[in-house]
């Protein structure tokens, strides 16, 4: 019998209230101070090691969950708290996520502890795949990695944009070109180990929002890591590379499927600061009183909310559905993954500025959150695919052309 059933079941419920219980006791009361001060909120991190919500176990569990719900569940609630603080938690996991993605077992066991640290002294990580020429597009990537036979070592030489913990990580998964004739195909994924020479950052880089995350450009000069730290290997490179060089298909696709993996996460993260927003709205407009009758009395107030929560449920569901797809091995034929992000983060940005609409001069001032959700929402529209290209994708998936 096939059973259908949108009910959370009792684990992911209790996840739930467990990252809920986290987000409003730990991350909420830290979430003004964090912005403002736009540092790494060290010991929020710590705090989040010692309870089991910052490290591989928690990531491997909700990964373990048949249905795919617990990471969108985990990070709608996290960054319900606050997306500063909750970039701040889960930008390790976009390095972790693609050593677990193309790394071999013995890399995993090698470097993963290493990501997080242990819980005294927790570390972070940091993805850096962005380039100042190489933005949306990938192919564009100028950053060289060359084979160095003699020494068994990789050299990476290039800048990289934008990284989530660049330079503040213990360890930094790095992008680079191996075959730049074969664009994105011909491109691997490198370790570069704590305290590496030649790997330096510029400081902290001020930002419209996520505020307590830090971001950070990369520089590599003559970057030198052992063999081993090529992710997955040097037999499945070559034969990667050997499959692009005769223009067989897969591996390009391989890497889309990854993204869209990860696309309803961060939708789920989006639809958190949209719902904080939201809830925090629909309390003011129960509470303010204008003309004699608290504001929500009014159809103009109360249909916005009303939309507002149609448009998160909306979003929320794509985001389910895409996370499921992903877990499941289901094919995004229209693009799923991206529509959950696409929608999720457009959604972020139209219910924040409503928000802040609906307290009026309030939601302008530093006193509510609101004025920072409007900020933090904004970065959904951009990072991990900026809108544009979330379109790009469905469009090309729906009609099997190559829009441009
Ligand atoms: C806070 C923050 C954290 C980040 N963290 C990381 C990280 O950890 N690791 C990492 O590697 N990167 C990270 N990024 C980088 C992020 O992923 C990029 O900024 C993003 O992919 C967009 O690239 P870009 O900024 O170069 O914009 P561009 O690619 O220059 O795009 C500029 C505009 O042109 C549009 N555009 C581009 N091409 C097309 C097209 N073909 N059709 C239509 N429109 C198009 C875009 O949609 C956008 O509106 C982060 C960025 C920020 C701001």
């Amino acid at each position: 019998m096939t059973e259908f059933s949108l009910d959370l079941n009792e684990e992911q419920r209790d996840l739930r209230d467990w990252v809920h219980g986290f987000a409003a006791e730990i991350v909420r009361p830290a979430a003004a101070e964090w912005d403002a001060r736009e540092e790494t909120p060290w010991p929020v991190i710590q705090e989040a090691a010692k309870v089991g919500l910052y490290g591989f176990e928690f990531i491997a569990n909700c990964w373990a969950d048949p249905t795919g719900l617990s990471l969108p569940l985990a990070n709608e609630e996290l960054f319900w708290g606050d997306a500063g603080i909750g970039m701040a938690l889960f930008g390790t996991t976009l390095a972790v996520a693609a050593i677990y993605g193309a790394g071999t077992p013995e890399q995993l066991v090698e470097w993963v502890p290493q990501c997080y640290g242990d819980t005294d002294r927790p570390a972070v990580a940091a993805f850096c795949t962005t380039e100042p020429e190489a933005g949306s597009d990938v192919a564009a990537m100028r950053t060289r990695a060359r084979y160095d036979e003699a020494a068994d070592e990789w050299v990476l030489t290039g800048q990289k944009a934008y990284a989530t913990n660049g330079g503040i990580a213990a360890v930094h998964v790095v992008t680079a070109s191996v075959e730049p004739e074969l664009g994105s195909r011909g491109q691997a994924a490198f370790v570069v180990p704590p305290g590496t020479e030649g790997l330096t950052a510029t400081k902290k880089l001020k930002k419209l929002g996520l505020r307590a995350s830090h971001t950070a450009d990369v520089f590599l000069d003559d970057v030198r890591v052992p063999g081993r730290c090529l992710l997955g290997g040097r037999d499945a490179l070559r034969e990667r590379l050997d499959r692009a060089r005769s223009g067989q298909r897969g591996n390009s696709q391989a890497a889309m499927r990854t993204f869209e993996l990860s696309r309803p996460t961060v939708g789920a993260q989006a639809i958190g600061v949209a719902r904080a927003a939201y809830e925090y709205a629909l309390a003011y407009a129960g509470e303010r009183v204008q003309f004699g009758r608290p504001i929500i009395e009014n159809q103009a107030i109360a249909f916005q909310l009303a939309d507002m929560r149609m448009e998160i449920d909306a979003a929320r569901l794509l985001v389910w559905r895409a996370a499921w797809m992903g877990r499941n091995n289901r094919p995004f034929t229209a693009g799923e993954g991206s529509m959950s992000k696409l929608k999720a983060g457009e959604v972020a940005v139209s219910v924040t500025e409503r928000a802040v609409q609906i307290l009026g001069g309030a939601g302008f001032l530093r006193e509510h959150p609101v004025e920072r959700w409007y900020r933090d929402a904004k970065i959904y529209t951009i990072f991990e695919g900026t809108s544009e290209i979330q379109r790009l994708v469905i469009s090309r998936a729906i009609s099997g052309r190559q829009i441009r």
